[in-house]
């Protein structure tokens, strides 16, 4: 519920349960989650975690949850199938329901705030709209998420639902929220809750699926190595694969996609971790500079937290960390990384569609990308497919000169009245705002 630490910096658990990859054989996507989630939730009865996580997962539109699509350029697999159609459903639909159990059994209230670039708003409001006890609201870039992703967010009407467009980037709305955070006082006394991938169950919620659709290869059988290409922007989907690896997942390499914000891909080629401005790309919800997460992986490579803390000391005066030979190789162990800038994304579009005649999302593209920059082997890939095509469709029309099918929940945005408050690109208007 706290979403960051007191003292500013990410929480993690103290140690990682260890999951036996053959107690998986033959289980649907939420009984993975059960084995997955438990082992961080011992203070919950598991057949509630199990009401939950049914209850969670009811409203995506497969039968199995996160299907997997294979074709010649690797294994998609389909984590988009939620309310919203990205990715951020899958953690974010537990999220409401967890809050809700929660507050429930304290007779609390939480005060949500958030930070999105694009798909986490929506996401994080179809979680919780509704919901008892919950309030919520969502800063955004104006001007710099896409129409579908504005109207998934403005278009909600529920009581409890606010939408702020700010005059401003994704990394100056994260600040805001950082800020409102790291002020100790003030997130006590309204009751602030976070939605960001800052929150840990957020992460806790994705290692899932790295478990799951692993099993569905057939290289479970021999417990074989894979690679997971994913598509990543605040660093919380890949940390979540890098956690699954330490839980006892047999995965070789964790590829960091990026796009033309490529701060992660400098990290992992030559360990220059320096924030530069932010590009808008044809993958919005990947246009970020400072990825919060990393610092949770730094903590790991590190191996302490006063070098931690001295590396985020760094970057917060100087706008850079800088990694030695060593631990660039440490890193290296666990890590690859890509880039792929607007026209490798339409090239690789056209590409998978020439070969498999599968429609793939901008930034499900930066991931098929890597797989041919990096020459993975196709038969031993899984590529994180992270948004629906037709969130994107304006740049899925640029690409094949066709439109991707809209999904019902999609087609209805159109005709729904919009509801959302222009903002100034200031903590002092958030905390007159949020203040109860
Ligand atoms: C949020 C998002 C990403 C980036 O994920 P991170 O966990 O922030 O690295 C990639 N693709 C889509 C479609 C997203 O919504």
């Amino acid at each position: 519920m706290t979403g960051m630490a007191e003292d500013g910096g990410l929480l993690l658990p103290a140690s990682y349960p260890q999951i036996d990859i053959k107690k998986l054989t033959g289980l649907g996507y939420e009984d993975v989650a059960l084995e997955v989630l438990r082992g961080y939730m011992d203070d919950m009865p598991a057949g509630d975690l199990q009401t939950l996580i049914r209850k969670s997962y009811a409203s995506f539109d497969d039968k199995s949850i996160i299907p997997l699509i294979r074709t010649r350029a690797g294994y998609f697999a389909e984590l988009f199938h939620g309310p919203t159609y990205a990715f951020k459903d899958v953690a974010l639909q537990l999220l409401g329901n967890l809050f809700e159990y929660i507050l429930a059994e304290r007779r609390g209230m939480l005060n949500i705030v958030g930070a999105t670039s694009g798909d986490t708003g929506s996401a994080a409001i179809a979680g919780v709209r509704g919901k008892k006890g919950v309030s919520i609201s969502i800063l955004y870039p104006d001007g710099r998420v896409s129409a579908v992703q504005e109207r998934q967010m403005a278009t909600v009407s529920d009581d409890n639902v606010h939408t702020y467009a700010v005059a401003g980037t994704f990394d100056d709305c994260q600040n805001i929220v950082k800020a409102l955070f790291a002020d100790v006082e003030f997130k006590r006394a309204n009751q602030l809750g976070a939605v960001n991938s800052i929150n840990w169950a957020r992460i806790a919620a994705q290692i899932a699926y790295y478990f799951y659709t692993y099993m569905q290869l057939p290289v479970a059988i021999s417990g074989g190595k894979i690679n997971f290409v994913v598509p990543t922007g605040n660093f919380g989907n890949v940390f979540a694969g890098y956690v699954a690896k330490r839980m006892g997942l047999p995965i070789d390499k964790l590829v960091i996609a990026t796009n033309k914000n490529d701060i992660l891909h400098r990290l992992v080629q030559n360990g220059d971790y320096s924030t530069d401005d932010v590009v808008p790309t044809h993958s919005p919800s990947m246009d970020i500079q400072v990825s919060s997460n990393l610092e949770r992986y730094l903590f790991h490579l590190y191996g302490n937290a006063d070098r931690l803390k001295a590396a985020m000391v760094e970057l917060k005066d100087t706008g850079s960390i800088t990694f030695s030979k060593e631990l660039l190789s440490k890193l290296r162990v666990d890590f690859e990384s890509s880039s792929a800038d607007d026209s490798a994304i339409e090239e690789t579009i056209r590409r998978i569609y020439a070969s498999d005649k599968y429609i793939i999302d901008p930034h499900t593209a930066c991931g098929a990308a890597s797989v041919a920059q990096l020459h993975l082997d196709p038969e031993n890939t899984i590529i994180l497919a992270t948004a629906h095509p037709a969130k994107f469709g304006s740049v899925i029309e640029k690409a094949l000169n066709i439109m991707a099918t809209e999904p019902a929940g999609i087609k209805q945005l159109a005709g729904l009245p919009t509801r959302r408050t222009k903002a100034p690109n200031e903590v002092g208007y958030f905390r007159k705002i949020l203040s109860i």
